[in-house]
């Protein structure tokens, strides 16, 4: 089956092709990808306009930016936080909505951007509802390609929306592949920092606490990407996203460590050339990229000063010590419904991690063994629609709870 992919040179972009402001939703307004992209879009309003903004849990937080940055509609996932999002609003002409519903019915606002930065499989069901509503999805929330892979990929097909992706790696990826022929790509490499525990040994790795794992080098990010990273699972999905985003196959994505996160993405091609793109790492420049795509816009990104920086260094990463990586091999081999599997495996393993339930060694352990479970009892199968996604990631939380009591530590 031929792959969908984001690089198509035959289609000029069509988004944004009206004068005037464009509008953009942020699902995930408070978080870490949401507030950063306020601050941008505030730096350029006039180029932008807020439409929606949504959150979870903090509607204090949430009103304060939809009052900030004069959004029309603030949507609070937690019901109960719906009394308290509408006070805060009150007479100020911004509407109030709560709950899953109004989530997706928010996101399928027909707005020029929504910027998905919901975290995890939450985020299925609104990127879908972005996916069909607006000219363009800037895609955030990697857990949406590595759970729905080609079910996503063939909806922003079927709508014609434009999906850019706003995870630092495959931006740099899209911007490396620029308009080289695609077929030409031989290798795309990913740059991954190798986390808090890069120079950890396997005993110190055993032992480290969710404090630990807090403390990323290079990034600053929510709670679950940064847990992630320390396991190297972010490298593992974010294998399976440019799997799905790129006209590649899975034997030719790599990952090299490169502790600086300086250089965020390689691409070879057939002559030898070696196009990488560079920057510090603050997402502003990936999410800046995102809204404004093909063009660019200002981002207050600190700049690149290499004669400061002295050195670049790039080590081979150590599966040993970070089994997750591997499992991107594995669920890729799978196919289908492995990747909603291993996402919410991990999913379940990360939240047990920081509430002390699981020693750290054990989440890449569940959501691995979840994996083999699910192949073994014949539960992977190919989707054929975001419903099926979703049945599948309740399964996979369902085996991972299941073997959940095997690592949990007394
Ligand atoms: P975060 O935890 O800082 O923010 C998450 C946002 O999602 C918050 O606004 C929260 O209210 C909302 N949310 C949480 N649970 C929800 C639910 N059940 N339903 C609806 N909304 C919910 O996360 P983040 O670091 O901003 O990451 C967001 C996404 O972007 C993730 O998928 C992450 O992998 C991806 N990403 C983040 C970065 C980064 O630098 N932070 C980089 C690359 C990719
Ligand atoms: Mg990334």
């Amino acid at each position: 089956m031929q792959k969908a992919s984001v690089i198509a040179p035959e289609a000029a972009p069509r988004a944004f092709a009206h004068e005037g402001r464009r509008r953009i939703s942020v699902l995930g307004a408070t978080g870490s990808v949401g507030t950063s992209t306020l601050d941008l879009i505030a730096r350029h309003s006039d180029a932008f306009e807020v439409e929606v903004v949504t959150a979870q849990k903090n509607a204090a937080a949430l009103a304060e930016l939809a009052l900030r940055h004069g959004a029309h509609l603030a949507v609070i996932g937690d019901e109960q936080a719906y009394a308290e999002l509408r006070a805060r609003l009150a007479g100020s002409g911004i509407e109030a909505a709560a709950g899953a519903t109004a989530l997706i019915e928010a996101a399928s606002r027909p707005v020029d951007c929504v910027m998905a930065a919901i975290v995890g499989a939450a985020g299925l069901r609104p990127t879908f509802a972005a996916a069909r509503a607006a000219r363009r999805v800037a895609l955030a929330n990697k857990e949406c390609l590595v759970s729905a892979g080609a079910v996503f990929m063939s909806a922003i097909k079927a709508s014609g929306a434009e999906l850019v992706p706003v995870d630092s790696e495959h931006s740099a990826a899209l911007q490396a592949i620029g308009g080289h022929d695609p077929k030409s790509i031989e290798r795309i490499v990913l740059t991954a920092s190798g986390g808090p525990f890069r120079t950890w040994s396997d005993a110190e790795i055993a032992t480290a606490t969710p404090e630990q794992a807090a403390r990323h080098p290079n990034w600053s990010m929510g709670p679950k990407i940064t847990v992630d990273s320390a396991t190297l699972m972010n490298k593992c999905l974010e294998l399976i996203e440019a799997y799905h985003l790129f006209p590649v196959d899975a034997d030719q994505l790599a990952v090299v460590v490169h502790p600086q996160s300086i250089v965020h993405c390689l691409v070879e091609f057939a002559d030898g050339s070696v196009v990488a793109q560079m920057a510090n790492p603050d997402m502003r420049t990936p999410i800046a990229l995102s809204l404004a795509w093909p063009a660019r816009m200002a981002a207050p990104t600190a700049r690149l000063d290499l004669i400061r920086l002295g050195a670049l260094t790039f080590e081979a990463p150590d599966e040993k010590r970070f089994p997750a990586l591997g499992l991107a091999r594995r669920t890729l081999e799978l196919g289908g419904t492995a990747g909603a599997v291993l996402n919410a495996a991990n999913e379940v393993a990360v939240e047990a991690f920081l509430e002390r339930r699981i020693p750290f060694p054990a989440i890449a352990a569940l959501a691995g063994a979840a994996l083999e479970e699910a192949a073994r009892t014949g539960q992977i199968r190919e989707p054929v629609d975001l419903d099926d996604v979703i049945a599948a990631d309740e399964e996979g939380r369902a085996l991972a709870r299941g073997l959940l009591r095997r690592y949990i530590v007394s």
